[in-house]
């Protein structure tokens, strides 16, 4: 069997240059999809999500994900907070989630359950207590289909009566805020600063720092959800610097978490912003046909010839953030790990 993927000499001086001797030895990684085809029958998101992680990786088996651990991390540990990836209600939740608690408790891995907003109180409940969950991730696509993308508010995949039951067991939730705007919507701002004032033991994580992959995306959106103390954030899947200097400024290290993404992050290109959006760079044909994608746009071999993984910029950019920002090495310890262990303990997970 051949290797998983694709490791080239950039990326291993890359890796040794910029991002070794910067990680702990031993790390959490909060934000990762793992799944099987089989358990996506039926996807169908209905145009209300970007189409180019598809690219990437049709599943992500656990096995698969440890093996890119011991490719990209050599010698280091990484612990996985896990959870599945469905894009619609017709998916097999329950086979999914089930795979998800099963691959967790064999490698005492942390994991959380996918919910579906139409559960009902009893359904959710049951199904948080089912498995070692430490929460749930919540996802914008499996809103009511009749809303239209940019009305999907965060209630509409985040009800109260699922709040209500992670408030009282003390969960947490990672959350991908939807609409254009991004975390910079007043929307977006409003509704997590209520989730924070109502539900006060829910651990509330934004999820790829709010979705702010260009600083135009930021707002007044980092200082204003600063003022909510308990309000988590991770960085995954992005590798704007600006970004997280304005992020680490508006709410410190101890709140910021480093997560993945996998497997898209497994990805190489180079994300620029224009303009205020943003586009990954690929190598021509590498990932097939992306001319229908706004957010791809393909480079000579050449020219992407000097790209490495997704994931390695990511950590790149925390890394040259966190130094333009002062941080020390206990800042960033806290940043790939301690952050997030104390965050899983609170919410039941035992190493
Ligand atoms: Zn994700």
């Amino acid at each position: 069997m051949g290797q998983l993927f694709e490791y080239k000499d950039i990326d291993r001086r890359f890796y040794e240059e910029k991002i070794a001797d910067h990680l702990p030895s031993s790390f959490i990684d909060i934000h990762t999809h793992v799944w099987l085809t089989k358990h996506n029958e039926g996807r169908e998101d209905g145009g209300r999500t970007v189409t180019w992680p598809s690219l990437v990786a049709a599943e992500n088996p656990i096995e698969d994900l440890d093996e890119t651990y011991r490719i990209l991390f050599p010698g280091k540990r990484v612990i996985p907070l896990i959870f599945s990836s469905f894009l619609s209600r017709s998916e097999k939740f329950s086979v999914g989630n089930g795979y998800i608690d099963t691959v967790a408790k064999t490698a005492n891995y942390p994991a959380l359950l996918y919910g579906r907003p139409d559960w009902s109180s009893e359904v959710f409940e049951a199904e948080l207590l089912k498995g070692t969950f430490c929460g749930t991730k919540v996802y914008l696509s499996l809103s009511d289909p009749s809303i239209s993308r940019n009305n999907i508010s965060i209630f509409d995949f985040l009800p109260h009566h699922q709040l209500a039951i992670l408030n009282r067991y003390k969960k947490m939730v990672m959350l991908h805020v939807p609409r254009d705007k991004r975390i910079r919507d007043p929307l977006n701002v409003a509704q997590i600063l209520t989730i924070a004032e109502k539900y006060p033991d829910v651990k509330v994580v934004i999820a790829h720092a709010g979705r702010a992959y260009c600083t135009e995306d930021i707002g007044n959106a980092f200082t204003e959800l600063a003022k909510a103390p308990e309000l988590l954030f991770d960085i995954s899947a992005n590798t704007n610097c600006d970004v997280f200097i304005k992020l680490l400024e508006a709410v410190g290290p101890k709140r910021v978490l480093f997560g993945s993404d996998l497997p898209i992050t497994r990805l190489r290109m180079k994300r620029i912003c224009e303009n205020g959006k943003y586009i990954n760079l690929v190598g021509k044909g590498t990932y097939g046909d992306v001319s229908a994608d706004p957010n791809m746009r393909e480079v000579s071999a050449n020219e992407a010839e000097k790209h490495t993984f997704f994931l390695y910029e990511e950590i790149a950019a925390v890394l040259n953030a966190a130094s333009k920002c002062g941080l020390d090495k206990s800042d960033i310890e806290s940043i790939f790990s301690s952050c997030s262990r104390t965050l899983l303990a609170r919410c039941g997970y035992k190493q």
